[in-house]
């Protein structure tokens, strides 16, 4: 059976844990005392004073303990980084002689930010999942204070650490210069997840497709969550229909009222939703600057129409927006939803691993993008501008830019007004 593991608030009197716990994180093994130095035997009681006092960054107030059957068994020190740099003009001091060097760091963290410092988990109780819960009870503080970010250092040649990160969602967005090394800065946002709700009769055409590339990763990382609704499971006709023959007489089949409205009142009843939007070809027509705006709301709901169209007043009563694709007449909406949807969640911060690519598209700055070529340099005499093989950054953004507008002025005039 799996032990239960508590996870507590630390006191004072945790205080001499946590100073192993800093100190093992600063790569100075003193838990297991055979392997502790002349070196580590002059800092830990300058570590401990360090955790003892309240205005240090490694505080006991900072700390949570793990415990097993009432045995403390691991730590993490963390905290919010607003007054980060205060703490640590008080911190480094009481460490002595190598403090000064310390100084110089980059700040490890600041405002906005809720850091998790260092932690520790004593050797015969690794991997039982003591690691993950502190880092989950860290992020879970951090989201009850508000506090939008959760960011750690990992020394670059403790992957199994980084792993460990990973697994509880933290990832990787740089580096940063302390203790001597470049440190990867992992981070974490706190705050909700965006959310679509897809409304259609065709759930298995819009499935595959949500699941696929910079969706499923956007999904994975958090970033969004995408749920997709058959029509079907709500409505109250014993069949299972959802449409109709037209009042007046005309051809084809007409999406009924009662279980749109249906479906559409329960997610209402759940949170609040920015916009309601039907796909519809006489609708606005769908561009970039519309995936930006929506890509900065929080909850959307895109009804997708079938058949005919759907009731008339559906979209009079409840439909806050109407979309359209293009000039053409799809079967279904749903092809319209993966469009949009597509487009607006691959801007999402964090969805494209590198953001410049995202805003380097046709479009973002209403330009067509310029053109691309990769390896080799020459194929079959095919060769790559020169240019680009330069090295010379300067000379390259201009040619970019240069082949941006050109192109825009001859393909696409109309965005250049
Ligand atoms: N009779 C309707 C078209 C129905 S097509 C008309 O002429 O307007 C069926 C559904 O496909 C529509 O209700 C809409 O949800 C979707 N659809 C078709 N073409 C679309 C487009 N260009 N953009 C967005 N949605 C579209």
């Amino acid at each position: 059976m799996k032990p239960t593991i508590n996870i507590r608030p630390a006191t004072l009197e945790d205080a001499p844990f946590l100073a192993i716990t800093i100190m093992e994180a600063l790569d100075h093994p003193v838990y297991d005392e055979s392997q502790r130095t002349d070196e580590s035997n002059e800092i830990l009681p300058k570590a401990l004073k360090v955790c003892q006092s309240e205005d240090t960054m490694y505080t006991w107030k900072h700390g949570w303990i793990a415990e097993i059957d009432g045995k403390t068994v691991g730590a993490l020190v963390a905290y919010d980084g607003t007054d980060y740099a205060e703490r640590r003009q008080v911190t480094f001091p009481m460490f002595g002689d190598a403090s000064e060097d310390f100084l110089e760091m980059d700040l490890e963290t600041g405002p906005g930010e809720f850091y998790l410092d260092s932690m520790f988990v004593i050797p015969e109780y690794r991997r039982q999942g003591i690691g993950t819960a502190l880092l989950k009870k860290g992020i879970e503080h951090a989201t009850r204070l508000g506090i939008p970010k959760v960011t750690l250092a990992v020394d670059p040649h403790k992957p199994d650490n980084e792993r460990l990160y990973r697994s509880v969602g933290l990832r990787t967005t740089g580096t940063f210069f302390i203790f001597g090394e470049d440190y990867h800065r992992m981070e974490l946002a706190t705050t909700q997840p965006m959310r679509i709700d897809i409304l259609t009769v065709l759930p298995e055409m819009v499935e595959p497709f949500i699941h696929t590339s910079i969706l499923a990763r956007a999904q994975k990382r958090n970033l969004v969550e995408i749920h997709v609704h058959n029509l079907r499971d709500y409505t109250t006709d014993k069949h299972k229909r959802v449409d109709d023959y037209p009042y007046g007489g005309c051809a084809g089949m007409v999406m009924q009222c009662q279980p749109i409205d249906a479906c559409i009142s329960a997610l209402m009843a759940e949170r609040e939703y920015d916009e309601i939007i039907f796909t519809s070809p006489d609708g606005e027509q769908f561009n970039q600057p519309m995936a930006n705006e929506l890509s900065m709301k929080k909850n959307l709901i895109i009804l997708c129409g079938h058949f005919k169209g759907i009731d008339w007043r559906i979209r009079e009563h409840l439909i806050t927006k109407e979309v359209s694709i293009g000039d053409y007449v799809l079967t279904g909406g749903e092809l319209a939803a993966a469009v949009m949807t597509d487009a607006i969640v691959r801007i999402i911060p964090g969805s494209i691993g590198d953001e410049q690519s995202a805003l380097s598209d046709s479009f973002q700055d209403n330009l067509l993008a310029p053109p691309v070529y990769t390896r080799p340099a020459d194929y079959k005499g095919w060769k790559v501008p020169e240019v680009l093989l330069s090295g010379n950054e300067k000379l390259i953004r201009n040619w970019e830019m240069e082949q941006a507008v050109k192109r825009t002025k001859e393909l696409r005039p109309d965005l250049l007004k």
